[in-house]
């Protein structure tokens, strides 16, 4: 035992610049706020199931009309939640939800929202040539300025998915940011684009997605689900990061789950650590405020 000792104590004590860097640098928000908070809409509808049976096309209606109730009904109670919160909203829109549902497009762009691009009809960017997916960008953003009228949008990849092909497009086609990617949980630079990132433990999807036919778990309790998403707040807020929920109209637009995240929401409207904003106010922070800083290429590989 002594000799260990003796040992130790002969070792020489690491200099200070070898240790390993304890923080990051932090990232600071307007008005010496602790953190922002954004709320965003994938506002997908039937689009993904269309996008994944265009193959097959099946002649099934079950998660089609489920997904429906989206456009139907779940939007307006969303439009209704956020107008009774005063909270202005990022909503990411499908071309081909814009063309079958105008009226509810109309509704959110009269709220006064930000609407964004979602693709043509939610093509996962992987699955496509580079022309493809400059062709679902150019459709999905004609198809949305025929209800909005023209005006520069910001773009959420379908499923969360992106390659260095599409970040390369959406540079092209002055798109001024993306909103799809987790590298961070703050704002961060990708590929010369603001990133603003998402995460999936703040994604109603992955707690209540159900679609019958005994695969997958049941739905989530909507008590549990506001819990893990407080908790994860108050860990964005302690490390000053983003808090960017989402949510899909066919899932939380359900009268529970929507109770539950108007609670959540309404005590972090009140907080008044919190800077309110929209994923579009936060990439043109961002790009302001940090044009050097937390640059980072596609998953760290050199370009
Ligand atoms: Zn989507």
């Amino acid at each position: 035992m002594a000799g260990v000792r003796l040992a130790r104590s002969n070792r020489p004590s690491p200099k200070p610049e070898s240790r390993p860097k304890m923080m990051n640098a932090t990232y600071a928000w307007p008005d010496g706020k602790r953190c922002v908070a954004a709320f965003s809409i994938d506002f997908d509808g039937e689009t993904p199931y269309l996008w994944r049976s265009r193959h097959t096309q099946p002649n099934t209606l079950g998660e089609l009309e489920q997904r429906a109730f989206g456009p139907r009904q779940g939007i307006y109670r969303i439009l209704e939640m956020l107008s009774r919160l005063d909270i202005r909203s990022s909503f990411f829109i499908p071309g081909v939800i814009a063309e079958k549902y105008p009226a509810a497009v109309e509704a959110i762009a009269k709220e006064g929202h930000e609407i964004g691009l979602h693709g043509y009809l939610h093509e996962r960017v992987d699955e496509l040539s580079k022309e493809q997916v400059e062709e679902s960008i150019i459709r999905g953003k004609q198809a949305l300025e025929k209800v909005i009228g023209p005006r520069t949008m910001g773009f959420r990849s379908p499923s969360w998915e992106m390659t260095a092909d599409t970040f390369e497009l959406l540079q092209r086609h002055g798109i001024p940011y993306d909103s799809s990617m987790m590298g961070y949980d703050h704002p961060y630079w990708i590929e010369g684009l603001p990133e603003v990132p998402v995460q999936w433990l703040l994604d109603d999807a992955i707690f209540y997605r159900y679609t019958g036919g005994g695969a997958g778990n049941p739905p989530l309790n909507p008590n549990t689900v506001i819990d893990t998403w407080q908790q994860e707040f108050e860990g964005i807020k302690r490390y000053g990061g983003l808090f960017l929920l989402t949510v899909h109209c066919w899932i939380s637009g359900r009268g529970s789950r929507i109770i539950a995240l108007e609670r959540l929401l309404s005590q972090l409207k009140n907080d008044p650590d919190v800077w309110w904003a929209t994923c579009g106010e936060v990439a043109e922070y961002h790009a302001k405020q940090y044009a050097g800083q937390f640059r980072e290429t596609l998953g760290g590989r050199t370009p």
